[in-house]
């Protein structure tokens, strides 16, 4: 470890920086684990301590140290000639993070300004009696030669590094380059070289991009201003143009990664020494790097990357259950962005729900909660009132969480509040983490748009923004991330078996069917199941078909519906089976996901058009959990609980002897699919959701059933029409008025209760069935089925240690009723549409507490059939998804 010169110089400086209104320790400083001690500098108790380290850099005491400038130091001194034991001033700028520091507090604008702190540098040697300049150069030396014999020498071999050059015109695109760096070379000699300029004095390095630990540096050529006499020089440079578009040397995207200005070409590459060896450190910068390191500043970026899935992964819109979340999580990956893009660490804070207990800071360090967040006690360690015993696990009491985005300036930039609020805190600082994410997701979709409209972009998303400040923050964006080329999969097209619309109505949209190989297990992914694929992505360029590998995974695990990959591949998937695989294509993504994903074929990729080319996914369903709703059902129920229902509505069915029934909500088809393995009067059998995905699933069960008569399997022979409509239940449709028989399982839990109470009114009024059967789970049961299933290790630790509230079973639902709560919706509605109810169930025996598990009203029309306003002239809202007749199908797929 290094020794100390004789003063610390990293001390607040508290009167001074109250005088410049700047603040000496910004956070990166603590980060670094530089103390602030309680003395106090006057700018020119600063500027003699930046003489100090100046100095005592070149003293053989610090030779003898691991500095990373060690390296450098032996470079000169094995220099021959004129030029021996100099050393360039952008070396010391760069890699001495206490004459930084210092830099800083002198002008705070040489955090951005590189030149900057080369100018107050070379003032400090000026200033030093033992340290040498020459007017006009960026050179220093020592007075006295260094001792060439205490650095210790190595032969290094000739290496090669591959960099990027990153040009400052915005039409030149990135381009390799590759470093030879021979025996007797000084790798800064040679990146001279390639950036045309006289000597490696004349090269300005950067601070770090990327990761902190990281190497990788931007280098770029000297500023003429910094070669003016030496007060001139600084005035120039300190009162340079911090605007982006005012000087056409700007080099937007080096600008962009490092967070300074940087004019002209620049290169970017991995060298130097390190604090560990004195050996030169190096490792290539490919051009998948690049681009990976552009994906990792889009919003979602950080999580396609920890997937290691940049073409098929997308953030998902929901956090459903930590267990069902795969990659990093929100709030980790809402840190990252903040982080690339140079602002605060998001502020994360309990709203006072409970009023008994006190609103939680969780500490602005992100790094410091994840390492704690492995631990059982999770947030203890963070929180800002060290309040040890409020824990997740006690379990009383509800957490809203709101999160402050501000800029370095600590100006708030975003705000925004859960809508729920959770039991646990970390489900609630993860849904608000994923709300602002998603929101920003958004935005970068659109960073075009214009300022006035950012303000109620953001409203109409719940999200509090400070449009100004945003929009300067994000000001580059546009021009680095090329807007235009965002759109991610507009179409989507299928290799094979499409059933187009036909002619019938060209308006209707064409929905690929995919090409599905292999038996259907029907064992098949439905919502809230955790669904693992394989899958393999090829770039295909033409009609060649020659498909060049992009990316592929052997197992990819997801949760299904919750928008964790892409579209295409979600509706493929929904609609396949265990052990099933699919081909289909999509048009490209963009650009930069495609060079990102591409790794080794970046390169060559890059100078190719990608016009004319298109993605062929193919994919292969490895294994399906079912959703944790049914997982319970199955575990405490046989047949499981979605069976009996069912069968429960199937008997009805059979005594009512309907012959035409509507399936209100009937997802992907379990009920019309089961009528049809059952004899039935029915002739006639529709359904109607909103899920598209799960209506294609339905249709497909369904098509394959009927159109095959043979099929052993369906019994129910008189059945002469089958339709599904896309619709939702809650608007009439005149073409479904008066049926024998509606159905309505496990539905109702799906929409808001006012939604529930329209549906339940526009059933009864308008559609008017003869009977309507509504099944709906019985919140007082949960009790039983949380305790008797362990989901998973985490949720059942939780469930044990708490009473109610239970949660619902399933995320999407939107409440639970009580048999009280069920039993007052149900017979308001029957007495104000003249129609009967009657309570029943499956699952548990009628009269025995806590009620049925999921609990069944059936209702009945009264014969009178006065009240029935059948309005014969709304037309139809719903759209044709899928129809099938006994001699004639037509499909709208
Ligand atoms: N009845 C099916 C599906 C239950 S899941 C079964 O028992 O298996 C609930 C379904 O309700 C989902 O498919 C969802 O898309 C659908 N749904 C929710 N709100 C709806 C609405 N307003 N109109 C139509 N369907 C709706
Ligand atoms: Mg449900």
């Amino acid at each position: 470890m290094e020794k100390r010169p004789k003063l610390c110089t990293c001390q607040t400086i508290e009167s001074s920086s109250r005088a410049e209104g700047t603040t000496f320790f910004n956070r990166s400083n603590n980060m670094l684990g530089i103390q602030p001690t309680t003395n106090k500098l006057t700018m020119q108790e600063t500027w003699d301590e930046l003489v100090a380290r100046l100095s005592y850099l070149f003293t053989n005491e610090f030779l003898s140290t691991s500095h990373p400038l060690i390296g450098h130091f032996r470079v000169a001194v094995q220099r021959e000639g004129d030029f021996y034991g100099f050393v360039p001033v952008s070396v010391i700028a760069a890699y001495d993070v206490k004459l930084n520091n210092l830099c800083k507090f002198i002008n705070q604008k040489a955090e951005t300004n590189p030149p900057l702190s080369i100018a107050l540098i070379l003032k400090a040697a000026r200033l030093s009696s033992s340290i040498c300049t020459s007017e006009g150069k960026l050179w220093i030396w020592k007075q006295n030669p260094l001792s060439p014999e205490i650095i210790h020498s190595d032969l290094k071999e000739s290496i090669q590094i591959k960099a990027m050059r990153i040009p400052c015109s915005m039409e030149k695109p990135v381009e390799t380059l590759t470093l030879n760096v021979s025996s007797k070379e000084y790798y800064l000699d040679v990146i001279a070289q390639k950036l045309g300029v006289g000597d490696c004095s004349q090269v300005i390095i950067s601070r770090t991009v990327s990761k902190a630990s990281s190497e990788m540096r931007l280098y770029f050529s000297a500023p003429k201003d910094l070669y003016l006499t030496s007060d001139s020089s600084l005035e120039v440079l300190s009162n340079m143009k911090e605007t982006v578009n005012s000087q056409s040397l700007f080099n937007a995207r080096a600008h962009y990664f490092s967070g300074q200005n940087i004019y002209g070409d620049a290169l970017l590459a991995t060298v130097g020494y390190t604090w560990k060896s004195t050996d030169l450190f190096h490792e290539d910068v490919s051009l998948a790097t690049y681009y990976r390191m552009l994906i990792c500043r889009v919003p979602d970026g950080n999580y396609k990357l920890s997937r290691e899935a940049i073409v098929a992964a997308e953030l998902p819109t929901a956090f459903t259950t930590r267990s069902n979340w795969r990659g990093s999580f929100p709030r980790e990956l809402l840190c990252m962005f903040c982080r690339q893009h140079r602002l605060s660490e998001p502020i994360f804070s309990t709203e006072k729900i409970n009023p008994s207990e006190p609103p939680l800071e969780i500490s602005k360090n992100c790094q410091k909660l994840k390492l704690s967040e492995s631990t059982s006690e999770t947030e203890h360690a963070n929180r800002g009132t060290g309040d040890a015993n409020d824990g997740e696990l006690r379990g009383q009491g509800t957490f809203k969480y709101e999160v402050r985005i501000l800029s370095k300036e600590q100006d708030v930039i975003i705000e925004c509040s859960s809508e729920d609020s959770y039991r646990r805190h970390s489900d609630a600082y993860q849904s608000v983490a994923l709300k602002v994410l998603t929101w920003l997701n958004k935005y970068f979709k659109e960073l075009d748009m214009p300022i006035e409209k950012l303000s109620c972009f953001g409203v109409d998303y719940g999200i509090r923004v400070n449009p100004q400040i945003l929009s300067g923050v994000f000001a580059l964006c546009p021009f680095v991330h090329n807007v235009q080329q965002t759109s991610v999969f507009r179409k989507c097209s299928s290799l094979g078996a499409s059933v187009s619309a036909g002619d019938s109505n060209p308006k209707e949209s064409v929905v690929p069917l995919f090409n599905i190989e292999g038996p259907d297990t029907g064992m098949s992914p439905s919502s809230g199941s955790l669904t693992c694929i394989s899958y393999s992505i090829s770039l295909v360029r033409g009609m060649e078909y020659i498909g060049e590998p992009l990316e592929s995974k052997d197992e990819f695990e997801f949760e299904i519906g919750a928008g964790a990959i892409n579209q295409q591949l979600e509706t493929c998937v929904t609609q396949m089976s265990l052990d099933q695989s699919a081909r289909f294509t999509t048009e490209l993504p963009s650009r930069d996901l495609i060079l990102g994903a591409s790794g080794e074929s970046a390169e060559a990729l890059s100078l190719q058009t990608l016009q004319g080319c298109f993605l062929e996914y193919s994919v292969k369903v490895l294994r399906v959990t079912e959703p944790l709703e049914d997982r319970m059902e199955q575990a405490l129920f046989s047949p499981p609980l979605s069976k009996q229902r069912v069968e429960y509505a199937v008997r009805l069915i059979n005594e009512s002897h309907a012959t035409t029934l509507v399936d209100f909500g009937c997802g992907s088809g379990s009920l019309l699919d089961s009528l049809l393995e059952h004899p039935t009067a029915l002739e006639k059998i529709v359904g109607v959701d909103i899920s598209w995905k799960s209506l294609c699933r339905a249709a497909k069960i369904l098509h394959s059933k009927l159109s095959m008569d043979s099929d052993p399997k369906v019994q129910s022979k008189r059945i002469s029409s089958a339709i599904l409509y896309d619709g939702s239940i809650t608007d009439f449709d005149a073409r479904l008025f008066g049926f024998d028989i509606g159905t309505c399982l496990e539905v109702i839990e799906h929409m808001e209760e006012d939604q529930a109470s329209l549906f339940g009114d526009v059933v009864l009024s308008s559609f008017c069935p003869q009977i309507l059967i509504v099944s709906t789970p019985n919140y007082e049961y949960n009790p039983i089925l949380q305790r008797g299933t362990s989901p998973n290790k985490e949720d059942d630790l939780e469930e044990k240690t708490q009473s109610l509230p239970f949660k619902f079973r399933n995320h999407d639902h939107k409440f639970e009723w009580t048999r009280e709560q069920f039993n007052s919706w149900a017979s308001n509605l029957a007495s104000r549409y003249n129609y009967s109810v009657e309570f029943d169930g499956v699952g548990g025996s009628p009269g025995v507490e806590p009620g049925f598990a999921s609990q069944i009203a059936v209702f009945r029309k009264n014969t009178i059939q006065a009240d029935c306003l059948r309005d014969g002239k709304a037309a139809g809202h719903y759209e044709v998804l899928w129809e099938w007749t006994s001699n004639t199908s037509r499909s709208a797929l």
